[in-house]
């Protein structure tokens, strides 16, 4: 089964039912591909069974139609093998899906009861055995898609059950008879197994989608909703790599909330999380989406910069600050004057040693009095 993509991931129960319909034609496609060479290699056998029985022009018409409607079925596959769709792209692919299969089981029903010897039961019974064998192996196949397999094993059958009812004679009427027997069988056998197979795709779907959310869950801070201290260094990580790699400065601004514990003094622990929702709200405001924000610590936060040189770190950092001193932030009848201080270091070997340099950055801009930013130099001064 191929894998969804993110925008696939919507949690109603409609979109459910849709990814999971969809992941029953996946199944379909990948499932029955065989079936098609196995049905014209029946075909020729049956050909071959009643050559010199059955008109020859008939049988190589008959075998010759169904050549054709193979070769569609086949450019089907083809085309939906090399478009390689996934998620709900995959329904566009149900019609011609069933268009094809239900033209080809038509070729056959039709086909059974345009062949059947008018006189010899034996050759009837053949036949009868064959389509019989075509539509059991069909449930298997096709089980991924109820109404699909409903309908083939009906267009198979149904021709050559009437045609038997039609005859005079109690042996064509037995051969009707087993044949319709066959029929319920054959209807209740493709209803149980879709369901069952419906059951665990859905039940893997919504497996999926919980460990989706469990390890979103996992990634995110709950306060904020930005990235926690497990995924900022994961991303960071990544982030180091990809700029050692491309030898491109890789900048760090650490973030500290000026006198947090006299907001939470003042105003209670609930004036404190807001702030730090609203400081997190301007972190993923400011910051691209390929920058990593995240909340390191109970009033820290940190950004990452790919390919970005000092100077604009530490604008970037600025213009953050004055973003947060400027910020209006209402608690009851209140507004709260927030102030941040953020140390800025550039590097691009370690991210630890990064994030220890911005730190003491951020230490000097509480020594020199808060709200303020300053740059940690390379050579190990700060300025
Ligand atoms: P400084 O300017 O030197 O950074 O002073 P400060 O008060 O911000 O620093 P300090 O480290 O003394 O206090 C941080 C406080 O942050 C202490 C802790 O109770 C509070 N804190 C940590 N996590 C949370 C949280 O999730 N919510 C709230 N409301 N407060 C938190
Ligand atoms: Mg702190
Ligand atoms: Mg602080």
């Amino acid at each position: 089964m191929r894998e969804t993509t993110a925008s696939d991931n919507a949690a109603t129960p409609a979109a459910s039912d849709e990814l999971v319909h969809a992941d029953t034609l996946v199944l379909l496609f990948e499932q029955a591909f065989p079936a098609l060479f196995h049905s014209f290699l029946v075909a020729g056998i049956l050909c071959w069974a009643l050559w010199g029985r059955v008109d020859s022009v008939k049988l190589l018409t008959w075998l010759g139609l169904l050549g054709v409607s193979t070769l569609i079925r086949l450019a089907v596959y083809l085309t939906y093998f090399r478009a390689k769709p996934v998620g709900r792209a995959v329904l566009a692919w149900e019609r011609p899906y069933a268009v094809t299969l239900l033209l080809s089981a038509l070729i056959w029903g039709v086909g059974a009861v345009w062949l059947m010897p008018q006189q010899e039961s034996v050759e009837q019974f053949v036949i009868l055995f064959f389509v019989a064998g075509l539509v059991g192996g069909s449930i298997f196949t096709y089980t991924a898609h109820r109404a699909m397999t409903i309908c083939a094993m009906l267009a198979v059958l149904v021709p050559s059950t009437v045609w038997l009812f039609l005859q005079p004679g109690h042996i064509t009427f037995g051969l009707g008879v087993a044949a319709s027997t066959f029929m319920v069988g054959a209807l209740r056998g493709t209803w149980v197994l879709s369901n069952a197979m419906q059951h665990s795709l859905l039940l893997g779907y919504e497996l999926k989608q919980a460990n989706l959310v469990a390890d979103h869950m996992a990634r995110t801070d709950e306060l904020t909703a930005i990235n926690n201290r497990r995924s900022f260094m994961e991303l960071g990580e990544q982030t180091t790599r990809l700029c050692q790699r491309q030898a491109k400065p890789l900048s760090a601004l650490l973030i500290d909330v000026d006198h947090f514990k006299n907001i939470n003094d003042t105003h209670g622990h609930s004036a404190g999380d807001l702030v730090l929702q609203q400081v997190g709200a301007l972190l993923a405001q400011q910051f691209r989406a390929a920058d990593v924000c995240g909340r390191i610590g109970g009033e820290e936060f940190a950004v990452l910069l790919a390919d970005t040189d000092p100077d604009t770190a530490t604008a970037l950092a600025e213009k953050l600050r004055r973003a947060v001193a400027s910020a209006s932030m209402a608690w009851q009848s209140q507004t709260l004057q927030v102030t941040v201080s953020i140390g800025v270091a550039t590097h691009s070997g370690h991210l630890g040693t990064l994030l220890q340099r911005a730190d003491a950055a951020m230490y000097k801009a509480k020594e020199g009095g808060r709200n303020r930013v300053i740059f940690h130099a390379e050579e190990g001064a700060a300025v």
